[in-house]
């Protein structure tokens, strides 16, 4: 171990400050979302089935609801632009401006050089929860995904039903194309109802039993056309292991609801980012 010096203390004891000041962040009009919400018509659904992922369309201006159904269970979520999949969610930079967990009124946010809001959190019954005494939240973007790589890694494993390979299957059976090409499109997600946190010891990512039940949901707006796939992940409610076939695993039910269109008012689809794209050439 390197030498400890003199000033440790002092150096330690500084003061954190905010990557990201979110202040002059666009902010959602959650009141107009909601009243929209409210007289907003049921106009499709896709269950997933456990241990498989499904895909949906939302147009812009629409609503869509996850739901926790029959069991706890936690989803691995990504979203696309549905008329450019080049523009995809990026969760590196939503946890950089809205934190490891995403509470009501964040966004998800697309990729560069788009980086605008794909959608936002306009209810979340799980909002209770806050942050436990762990440091574990819900509703992560710190997680990947479970993918069968990792678990090869590991353990030598090939089990076919981590999330990656469940959001694959889906997004080329949705469009149609090979396996190769639909692999590429899936990225890192969010983990809906999932509860995660790192360690304080370690700084260990880590996972424990979901506080989600039936009935719970999290419900968005669509700021964009959306293209979405979520996968109900092998590890059910996570509360022991993923990567495999050993945890009871459930539905989760995605619905789409439609506006009231006027009641939307003078909300318009956010345009993408505005700087310039020269890089100082
Ligand atoms: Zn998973």
């Amino acid at each position: 171990m390197s030498t400890i010096p003199n000033d440790a203390k002092t150096r330690r004891a500084v003061a954190p400050v905010i990557c990201y000041p979110t202040d002059t962040l666009p902010k959602p009009d959650l009141k107009t979302y909601r009243a929209a919400r409210l007289e907003a018509h049921k106009s499709g659904e896709v269950v997933v089935a456990p241990r498989e992922a499904g895909c949906f369309t939302v147009p812009a201006g629409h609503f869509f609801r996850i739901t926790s159904v029959e069991g706890p269970q936690v989803g691995d979520f990504n979203l696309w632009n549905a008329n450019d999949l080049s523009e995809r969610f990026y969760s590196g930079k939503t946890r950089a401006l809205h934190g490891s967990h995403l509470n009501t009124g964040d966004r998800m946010w697309s990729s560069f050089p788009y980086l605008r809001p794909m959608a936002t959190i306009i209810e979340d019954t799980l909002d209770w929860y806050g942050i436990d005494d762990f440091g574990g939240a819900v509703h992560d973007v710190i997680g990947t995904r479970c993918d069968p790589y990792t678990g090869n890694l590991l353990d030598g494993s090939h089990y076919h039903h981590c999330c990656h390979s469940n959001l694959t299957r889906a997004v080329a059976d949705h469009l149609g194309i090979a396996l190769t090409e639909a692999e590429p499109l899936v990225h890192d997600v969010m983990n809906v109802f999932m509860c995660t946190g790192f360690t304080r010891d370690t700084g260990q990512y880590f996972m424990k039993a979901s506080p989600v039940r039936p009935g719970d949901y999290i419900e968005f707006f669509a700021e964009i056309d959306l293209l979405g796939a979520l996968s109900a992940c092998p590890g059910g409610d996570c509360s022991a292991e993923h990567s495999n076939d050993a945890a009871p695993c459930f539905p989760l039910l995605v619905e789409i609801f439609a506006p009231q269109k006027e009641k939307l008012g003078a909300w318009q689809s956010p345009a993408p980012n505005r700087y310039d794209g020269s890089h100082g050439r």
